[in-house]
């Protein structure tokens, strides 16, 4: 291996032996036979050498972020504590600016509760295996008295769907046996509601192939995967399914999500119970001793075992392929199969895989069907043309571009409440349509506001998360239907819920209805009467009227939403309502802010002028903390807590605005590969972030990168406070988002838009990189950098 194509995943092997006797198990029942010779459980010793073995590499190859199994055997064997040692060592071993994304592969039957909270506390992802429905996990999975385990695996998939542990499921990996229904297997799977489906193929070889059941036709792995492929496809592919996502991905010259597909090389090492280094765990099933390399994690440094020649051979690409395999049309997909499943006794590796008929046809009929698709009538015109794409690439985006993504984000919003209304016969959808006809721009209004597509997701979503009323009846499309009425002035009667005192019209205010659930809200030209109350939407109200307050500002008019229910969606929750003197001071701190975003960053402060249409006052954050935040799912929209100054303020609308910007721009297009689901170190973060969340920083930081050069060249040749920590500033998120941008690129993820988007956001960093800061501030941003990131974060927070 070059120096240049470091190990980036290891596996690391926690105990050696297992709880269940599955008898397709390549470890226990297939050629090796090393396992018996193995520690049980891995030694403090070997955890602390290895640790240190994967950071020594770490630093050498300079590695963003490494990716490390716990496995075994069954991983859980090695009990809480040994698991906990592993996470801590691990973690402590790692030089900063190196991500650990710690997943641990298990059978799931000794998962518990105690083990998920051990997993929260240590951020490690859980991966289980499961085989499909009881039927199909009966044939194999099954302890060695001949007990099923299907039922307590599903026990483990249901505590890992608990709120508490969800974001720790990663998912299902699934053996194939084509004995099994396919649909059954994929549906039964679908059913844990899992981030994502392995389906692995059974390990064979030539001299062992794969069963193939009389009457099935030559290909019957190709057939089975093919059949769960269609259904996928059918229902709209509701979980990413590595296999396919793989086959999808090399098609299109891109790399491949596993080492049994494409040309990639491989990066992998195992590090067995005893410390031993040895080779992928698929060649235990080619000859006894086939994943040996004679290295160990006291006397070998990974560069070492990186040079063995199984390595070496696995990192050659086409070159290292049999004869036939380069001839293939779909080598570059393929690439000729598992490196372990073109084993045969007397030719070695050098031929193709003993799945090599069901490989082809897979590959073929999957690349059939996506030509189908892609020769069907076209997706309707995008609304951003090239310019405005190119504004937005540049972390930009003028009133016209941003214009678009708003129209773009109106007609997602009419779409998701027509969904949400439906089956439309009531009267709150009745008095809708009749707003669209008669005055469709009031209607848009309301489809515009920020926390309207929220009532509609949450409403759609019908899972548990949205509160009971968005899920359970249709006053929200009542409250909708009422406030484009009035904005419309067309008469109207009818029944609106009132929740915790109120009566709520979204983008105009809210009423005052103590004792009640639900009240009769009419409207006509003059004004709304309700319970006796007569009110004019657009007046000053009385104490029972609270309107919507908006700020209008040169150039810019943006509501302060302190009403709205559903204003409570971003991560830090909402503030009451603003007493007179809060909106006084909150006015002013705008009017401030909004001048200095005039000056400092003129580029950016078009796109909020026409895009930023509500700000909604947060709660103080922690220990008085400055909090923002975006939602993806309201468009239009920040929250902000009232900073203590205008400067900060600035900042944060200039960055949460950033993300609102993206977030529209996601909802059109593929920037990145929705299937990877690696987690990237964020200079930023003390914890590594999915792609999706570095693009989201890295772009948001683009702007505060800007800011601050901007305002070192305001003190250019002063010496103060103020000047000092500008310059601090500018060096600190100037190296933050150039790292960042070089990860986005490096990832191999990005999609062609979405590279145009990192080449934008380089080119747009580049005159604050010129910016000179001065060696102290670049040596103290460094020094800020290698301190502890838990630091870093709250220094991030409170800029
Ligand atoms: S389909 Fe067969 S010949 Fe083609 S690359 Fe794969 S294993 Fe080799």
């Amino acid at each position: 291996m070059s120096a240049t194509v470091p190990f980036s995943q290891f596996v690391l092997k926690v105990h050696s032996r297992c709880d269940l006797a599955c008898d397709h198990c390549y470890v226990y029942e297939h050629a090796d036979t090393s396992w018996s010779r193995k520690a049980r459980a891995v030694s403090d010793e070997v955890l602390e050498r290895t640790a240190g073995r994967i950071a020594e590499h770490a630093r050498t190859h300079r590695l963003p972020a490494v990716h490390v199994v716990l496995h075994g055997g069954e991983p859980l064997l090695a009990g809480p504590d040994r698991l906990r040692r592993a996470a801590e060592l691990l973690r402590a071993a790692l030089p900063a600016g190196c991500a650990l994304d710690l997943r641990i592969h298990t059978n799931g039957v000794l998962l518990d509760r105690r083990f998920c909270e051990l997993f929260a506390e240590q951020d490690i992802r859980v991966g289980v295996s499961l085989d499909g429905d009881r039927l199909a996990n009966d044939r194999h999975r099954r302890f060695a008295d001949g007990r099923s385990s299907h039922a307590k695996v599903l026990a483990a998939l249901a505590l890992l769907r608990e709120p508490e542990f969800r974001h720790l499921y990663a998912g299902l990996l699934c053996t194939v046996d084509v004995a099994n229904d396919p649909v059954a297997v994929y549906e039964a799977l679908v059913a844990e509601q899992p981030p994502r489906i392995d389906f692995l193929l059974p390990h064979a070889t030539w001299d062992h192939p794969p069963a193939r059941p009389e009457g099935a036709g030559p290909t019957p792995y190709a057939d089975w995967l093919l059949a769960v492929h269609r259904h996928w496809t059918e229902r709209g592919r509701p979980v990413p399914v590595r296999i396919f996502d793989s086959v999808h991905r090399t098609l299109r010259g891109r790399s491949s999500l596993t080492e049994s597909l494409g040309l990639d090389p491989a990066d992998l090492v195992v590090v067995e119970t005893d410390g031993t280094l040895e080779q992928a765990d698929s060649l235990k099933t080619a000859y006894d001793g086939a994943p040996a390399t004679g290295f160990d994690v006291f006397a070998h440094s990974l560069d070492e075992v990186a040079r063995h020649p199984g390595m070496l051979e696995r990192q050659s690409g086409l070159a290292g392929l049999a004869a036939r395999c380069r001839a293939c049309p779909v080598v570059r997909s393929c690439g000729g199969g598992l490196y372990a499943h073109r084993y045969r006794t007397g030719g070695g590796f050098d031929q193709p895989s003993v799945y090599c008929g069901d490989l082809l046809k897979l590959i073929t009929t999957i690349r059939d069907r996506v030509s189908a698709r892609a020769a069907a009538p076209a997706r309707p015109r995008q609304p951003l043309t090239d310019r405005h794409l190119d504004e937005l690439a540049h972390g930009l985006g003028g009133a016209d571009a941003v214009t678009a993504l708003g129209q773009a984000q109106l007609e997602l919003s009419r779409r998701l409440v027509t969904a949400a209304g439906a089956p439309g016969n009531s009267a709150a959808w009745q008095l809708l349509t009749t707003v669209d006809r008669a005055a469709p721009g009031a209607l848009d209004a309301v489809l515009a506001h920020p926390y309207t597509r929220t009532w509609a997701v949450r409403r759609l979503a019908r899972d548990g998360r949205g509160d009971q009323e968005d899920q359970g009846d249709q006053g929200g499309l009542a409250e909708l239907a009422a406030a484009a009425a009035v904005r419309g002035r067309t008469g109207f009667e009818l029944v609106l819920p009132v929740r915790a005192g109120w009566l709520h019209l979204p983008t105009l205010g809210r009423l005052r209805l103590d004792g009640r659930t639900e009240a009769v809200l009419r409207g006509d030209a003059d004004g709304l009467s309700c319970a006796g109350h007569t009110v004019r939407w657009d007046r000053p109200g009385d104490h029972l009227w609270q309107p919507v307050r908006r700020v209008a500002l040169p150039g810019w008019t943006l509501a302060l939403e302190d009403t709205d229910p559903r204003r409570d969606s971003h991560q830090w929750p909402a503030a009451d309502r603003l007493s007179d003197a809060e909106l006084l001071d909150w006015t002013g701190a705008l009017r401030e802010a909004w001048e200095l975003l005039g000056r400092d960053l003129p580029d950016y402060a078009a796109g909020i002028a026409a895009g930023l249409g509500t700000v909604t006052p947060l709660a103080p954050g922690p220990d008085g903390r400055d909090v923002s935040a975006a939602a993806r799912q309201a468009y239009g929209a920040v929250g902000i807590a009232r900073p203590t100054t205008a400067p900060v303020l600035a900042l944060l609308l200039a960055h949460e605005f950033q993300h609102v910007k993206l977030g529209a721009v996601l909802d059109l297009y593929d920037l990145h590969d929705q299937a990877d689901d690696r987690l990237y170190h964020a200079p930023w973060r003390p914890d590594p972030r999915p792609l999706e969340g570095l693009l989201q920083g890295t772009y948001a930081h683009l702007a505060v990168a800007a800011y601050w050069a901007g305002r070192v060249r305001a003190h250019d040749g002063l010496r103060d406070d103020a000047a000092t920590a500008a310059r601090l500033q500018l060096a600190t998120w100037r190296a933050h988002t150039a790292d960042a941008i070089g990860t986005l690129e490096r990832s191999g993820s990005l999609t062609p838009l979405g590279l145009r988007f990192a080449a934008g956001m380089r080119a747009a960093l580049a005159p604050a990189l010129e910016v000179p800061v001065g060696a102290a501030a670049e040596r103290a941003a460094r020094e800020a950098a290698a301190a502890d990131p838990a630091a870093r974060q709250a220094a991030a927070v409170r800029r």
